[in-house]
């Protein structure tokens, strides 16, 4: 049986958030008061639900939270993540999202467990503007060193995720494209979504993908790269042949009509769309001690109804039941 949504999208992409503490309190995130809001499960949990939701067409799994290497015990369950097999007995592709502070040290042991790629999350390429950000000091060196550990360990290519708000760090495009280069990395410019703790959101403050294009341009030309119709970024390299950017603006061009994503969150619910005004209670379904069976029959009806699409931007937006450090981002 595979996962299919009614309106013919197929399911096969997992996120999976271990935990929704963090580390870093980044200011377009949370408030800087908030802290864990929800429970995080054994890691047997999250595991039994990954193998039913393999076993149902999923084939990439990304773990994320909150702030993943918070966890400790990552690195044994990469590795029983790595011994599932979909369909057709292949390894589930497993990702990580990280802010990258404590990722020197665990890059290596990650990769000899299964993983198979990172995404690290950074909003600014300078040392100062990222303590602004994100309300730590001296994280910069640390994500830094997390980074080149990565690439190192040959989890490559090695992406990172930047956020960028006008008039706060959009100064740092031209810096992070010098960056994708320099240091061999795919940055991914992420449009700022409605997800945020303090609801600070208004479609101004979006630095959109046509702008960054148009910036990034006028420090070297771009050549955009043809992609899958699956993937949420439009990729570009520099003409010169060093270095790729993407840039995934689900505001000013909204890629939900080819959607295939599932989250579940740190406490196992799970959730058909980032904006879910409500999500849907796998664990305590566990819980109460269902069969595999019965945990199919759910998750299949749950995804039938999967949203259509997001309604970012207009009128009567209902918000999100979760933000995005609660949901898993
Ligand atoms: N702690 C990990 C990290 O920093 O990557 C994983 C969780 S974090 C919520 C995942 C990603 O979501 C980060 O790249 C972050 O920048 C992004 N993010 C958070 N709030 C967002 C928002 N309102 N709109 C778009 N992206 C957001």
């Amino acid at each position: 049986m595979k996962l299919t949504d009614n309106f013919g999208r197929s399911i096969h992409d997992l996120r999976i958030s271990i935990t929704d503490r963090c580390n870093y309190r980044c200011v377009y995130c949370r408030t800087g008061t908030n802290g864990a809001a929800y429970a995080e499960l054994p890691f047997e949990d999250y595991l039994r639900m990954a193998r039913i939701l393999v076993g149902l067409g999923i084939t990439k799994i990304r773990l994320t939270g909150g702030e993943p290497l918070l966890r400790k015990g990552i690195v044994e369950f990469v590795s029983d993540l790595a011994k599932l097999r979909t369909a057709d007995g292949k390894k589930p592709e497993i990702a990580l999202t990280t802010n990258g502070h404590l990722l020197a040290e665990i890059a290596q042991p990650l990769k000899d467990a299964g993983l198979d790629r990172v995404t690290v999350s950074m909003d600014a390429v300078d040392p100062e503007r990222f303590a602004r950000i994100t309300r730590v000091p001296n994280g910069y060196e640390s994500v830094l060193a997390g980074v080149r550990a990565s690439r190192q360990a040959g989890l490559d290519p090695v992406k990172i995720n930047c956020v960028l708000l006008r008039g706060f760090n959009e100064d740092q495009i031209v810096n992070f494209g010098k960056f994708a280069r320099e240091e061999r990395v795919v940055v991914r410019f992420i449009e700022f979504m409605p997800l945020e703790e303090d609801r600070v959101w208004t479609p101004e403050i979006v630095v959109t993908l046509d702008e960054i294009v148009s910036r990034m341009s006028e420090y070297l030309p771009l050549e955009e790269i043809a992609h899958e119709h699956s993937e949420t970024a439009r990729r570009y390299r520099f003409s010169d042949g060093v270095g790729e950017i993407g840039i995934i603006a689900p505001v000013s061009h909204p890629f939900c009509g080819h959607c295939s994503r599932i989250r579940i969150t740190s406490d196992g619910k799970l959730r058909t769309c980032l904006f879910s005004v409500w999500d849907h209670d796998l664990h305590e379904l566990m819980r109460r001690g269902a069969t595999d069976e019965k945990l199919t029959e759910f998750i299949v009806k749950v995804v039938e109804k999967k949203e259509e699409r997001h309604h970012i931007g207009e009128p009567g937006f209902v918000p999100a039941s979760r933000t995005m450090v609660h949901i898993g981002g």
